[in-house]
């Protein structure tokens, strides 16, 4: 393994890997990303992986959007194949929030971004036989859709390799080491790399790593829960991937003849270390009831398994993507479980960072670690009922 690197990665997920990229795309090439397990081992490999640009608020909309583009172009400007999927996207919502949700796709067709308000019929459309009776109002995203997570991080990481960095897997960063203010080197457990730039994407594992060096963000880990159902007799409908606020579930085709489905309520606080990676029988009784409620033709598939990963929520629920503490060092944390569609600039914006001393894709100061000693946590104008938390998806 080499002892020097100009900068070090640590965490091979999605945003770790698309930060090794990007930097060797800016022109380092002494990069070395550290991955205690293999690539995807955390957060990345389970993630329902929805690519949609419809946040309650623009910070991430423009984080979600730049990476669209890369998302859809996956080939050209990475090399490989993503597994994009673009069944297109929508996002539904009850009836408080019809004028939220109009005001939302507003702010989202300022950026750019190709989507619109639809009637009940367009949804019956995208969705036949779908119940509308709670839904006040309804988003489409043509362009929007899913993607393979695994296979995106193992692109960014075979397209990071190939511009010179190295892909160190089974190897676990042990400390980030500093003199006086300013990172010098990660310890590791096949030796020390000396460097004087580190990020660390570690994702749910991050806190053992920052709680050394005197850093605490109220970050907690939570296992999150996905279901897959099997389609009934005759259903062959690939549908577009679905937000539906009201029954706080997301749902979208997986494979040929299945739908898999989350519910925020299959959260909860565990530990990283020893979570039980299996789903649980309640969470799959909570999906069958959501994905049965809005859409009855569902209503008789069967179960055909799930999972559960580990995310690692920030007191506001929106990722921190900063400078951390002492110089050199840069954080990806909290994802929050919405951080696989934004890996892509997320990671370009951590490379800009480092390389050029500023972010230039997208101005990431709404994702400021101080915001919280500030008093000031993120908070969305236009939420959907639940304004701090958006929970895996
Ligand atoms: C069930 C589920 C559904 C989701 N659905 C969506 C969705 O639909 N859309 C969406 O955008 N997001 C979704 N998410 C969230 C998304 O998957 C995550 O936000 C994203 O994958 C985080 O990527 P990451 O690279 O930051 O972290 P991770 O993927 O967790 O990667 C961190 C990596 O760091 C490694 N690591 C940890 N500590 C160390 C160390 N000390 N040394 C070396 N390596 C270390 C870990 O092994 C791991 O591989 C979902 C998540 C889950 C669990």
């Amino acid at each position: 393994m080499r002892r020097t690197a100009d900068v070090v990665v640590i965490g091979g997920g999605a945003n770790g890997a698309s930060t090794a990229f990007h930097l060797t795309r800016l022109g380092v090439r002494d990069v070395v990303l550290l991955e205690r397990r293999h690539l995807a081992a955390g957060a990345t490999g389970k993630s329902g992986a929805l690519v949609r640009m419809h946040y309650t608020n623009e910070p991430e909309a423009r984080l979600a959007f730049e990476s669209l583009k890369v998302f859809r172009e996956f080939d050209a400007v990475v090399g490989g194949d993503c597994g994009f999927e673009p069944v297109g996207f929508v996002q539904l919502v009850g009836r408080p929030y019809r004028d939220a949700l109009h005001r939302n796709v507003e702010r989202q067709r300022a950026l750019g971004i190709d989507t619109r308000v639809i009637e009940a019929d367009d949804v019956r459309r995208l969705l036949p036989g779908v119940v509308l009776d709670d839904v006040s109002a309804a988003a489409w995203e043509p362009g929007s859709g899913f993607a393979d997570p695994s296979a995106t991080a193992f692109a960014f990481a075979a397209a990071a390799q190939r511009g010179g960095a190295a892909i160190e897997t089974e190897c676990e960063a042990v400390a980030v080491a500093t003199e006086g203010d300013r990172v010098t080197a990660v310890e590791t457990t096949r030796g020390r790399v000396e460097t004087r730039a580190v990020v660390v994407a570690a994702g749910a594992w991050s806190s053992a790593l920052l709680a050394p060096l005197g850093l605490e963000h109220g970050l907690e880990p939570h296992r999150i829960q996905v279901s897959i159902f099997r389609w009934p007799a005759g259903f062959v409908h690939r549908h577009p991937a679905v937000i539906d606020a009201v029954h706080r579930a997301w749902f979208r085709p997986e494979g040929r003849a299945s739908t898999l489905i989350g519910v925020e309520l299959g959260t909860g606080h565990a530990d990283p270390e020893k979570y039980e990676e299996g789903v649980d029988d309640a969470h799959v009784a909570r999906c069958r009831s959501a994905l049965g409620a809005r859409w009855p033709v569902l209503a008789p598939a069967h179960m055909r398994g799930g999972w559960a990963g580990m995310i690692m929520m920030s007191p506001d629920g929106r990722p921190i993507i900063d400078r951390l503490g002492p110089e050199g060092l840069w954080g990806m944390l909290g994802d929050s479980g919405t951080s696989f569609k934004t890996s892509p600039a997320i990671g370009r914006c951590l490379a800009e960072w480092v390389v050029e001393g500023a972010p230039r894709t997208v101005d990431l100061r709404p994702f400021r670690a101080s915001r919280f000693a500030e008093g000031r946590p993120w908070v969305d104008e236009d939420h959907y009922g639940r304004e701090r938390l958006t929970v895996s998806r």
